[in-house]
């Protein structure tokens, strides 16, 4: 590297909803800050976020809506920085917003309300963003200097956000990962999470002949259970309520899934046996079921009969299938799709408190790329924008 570097207090790289937080804060806060970014713009995750209208953080988000191997760890972060911080913001630059179901908040317009609001702010604190720069090189010595294709930097704190790995489309690279590794820290091996789950052979078209239909399931798998939307599609399942489980799926697992959460099958048919006795089952659970699924329900997991033949155990039967329907994914739609990244830096390396690196002081992991992921509904930027918090802040102090 040549010897003339152009100097900053702070180096952010990853000009995505954790790296703007965090850089707007300590720029003013007072730092120097230079924000780096490989993209051709800033925040490209948060424009298409939530279907373009950003689901910008959880009003109920707790520790318990994230996976990571240490689930204490994003609490301090969280405190600091909560949910209700963040609508503040929101509201003080009057960004029109609305709830949705389970506390998440969107914006009413746009997600470019959100990134309009971090650009403002780091104009605000003089920060300086360079986009279309790619880092060649990065070293340790004195602080940190880094070589890139828009000049050589030098600064005493620098800070990664730089991202999960889903959507290299939108420019995800395992760049932090592999900084990570380079300056010896332990990684939680990284995957695909809040992705689409895939079948092959028979579940396969089964499933396809069902693309379309959506309902309202519980699916189980690992201990976890979300309750949502769940979405048959021509290469598998998807919707709210997989992705969501899919952070947890893992290969060979299988998901358990009630069709029927709520419902005590039993009295159903016993109401129906009382009804409509010459009816058929299957002609009684398409009041509950779409037609499509319960006739592939019929011809795989239960026998369709006369209403007036099922007796008592064959209702406990048909009540144990169509609460519990077992189907083994051969995978996940994988990076191309998936939210997000589970996985990352090992918190274990990181403090709680400020996301600086244990054993090299001035190095900081903030956002997705720490091994800390939310489930879906706004969680996962509540997190960045927690982190960077909480970084921003200690960049603060450090230089008083
Ligand atoms: C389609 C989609 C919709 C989503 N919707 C929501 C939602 O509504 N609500 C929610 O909470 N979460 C949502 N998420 C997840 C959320 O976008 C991420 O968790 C969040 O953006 C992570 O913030 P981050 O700053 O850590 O990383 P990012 O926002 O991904 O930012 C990382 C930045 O680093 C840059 N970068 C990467 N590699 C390099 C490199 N080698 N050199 C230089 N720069 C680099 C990238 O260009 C990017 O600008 C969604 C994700 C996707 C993919």
């Amino acid at each position: 590297m040549s010897k003339t570097a152009t100097f900053y207090e702070v180096i952010i790289i990853g000009a995505g909803a954790a790296g703007l937080m965090c850089a707007a804060l300590a720029g003013k806060r007072g730092k120097r800050v230079l924000l780096l970014d490989h993209a051709e713009k800033p925040g490209k995750k948060i424009l298409i976020s939530g279907g373009g209208r950003c689901n910008f953080t959880n009003r109920f988000t707790t520790a318990d809506d994230f996976i990571s191997n240490n689930p204490h760890f994003c609490k301090s972060a969280l405190a600091r920085f909560s949910a209700h911080d963040f609508l503040d913001m929101v509201k003080t630059n009057d960004i029109a917003w609305h709830e949705r179901s389970h506390g998440q908040l969107f914006c009413d317009n746009s997600a470019r309300d959100i990134l309009d609001m971090l650009l403002g702010e780091c104009r605000a604190g003089g920060v300086c963003i360079k986009t279309h720069t790619d880092i060649q090189h990065i070293s340790e010595e004195n602080g940190f200097r880094l070589s890139t294709t828009q000049g050589n930097f030098s600064a005493n704190q620098l800070v990664i956000a730089c991202g999960g790995l889903s959507i290299p489309k939108m420019g995800a690279t395992a760049f932090g990962l592999k900084l990570a590794e380079q300056f010896g820290l332990n990684i939680i091996p990284p995957r695909a999470g809040l992705a689409p789950l895939t079948f092959t052979g028979t579940e396969k078209t089964s499933l396809q002949s069902l693309a379309g239909i959506s309902l309202d399931v519980c699916v189980r798998c690992n201990g976890q259970n979300f309750s949502e939307a769940m979405l048959f599609t021509h290469r598998g399942l998807s919707g709210p309520a997989i992705l969501q489980i899919s952070s947890y799926w893992q290969p060979s697992d299988s998901i358990h899934i009630d069709l029927l959460p709520n419902i005590d099958i039993p009295t159903a048919i016993s109401i129906w046996q009382q009804k409509r006795p010459q009816a058929n089952l299957s002609t009684a659970l398409s009041s509950l079921l779409p037609k499509r699924l319960v006739s592939l329900l019929c011809s795989a997991l239960i026998h369709d009969n006369k209403l007036e033949k099922i007796d008592a155990k064959d209702a406990q039967k048909i009540s144990a299938a169509l609460h519990d329907w077992q189907l083994k994914p051969n995978g996940s739609e994988g990076y191309r799709t998936a939210e997000v990244t589970v996985g990352g830096v090992d918190t274990a390396e990181l403090s709680s408190s400020d996301m600086q690196v244990k054993r090299m002081p001035g190095l900081y992991f903030i956002g997705e790329v720490v091994d800390v992921t939310g489930h879906l509904g706004g969680f996962n930027f509540q997190w960045a924008w927690s982190s960077g918090y909480a970084c921003g802040m200690a960049l603060q102090r450090s230089s008083e």
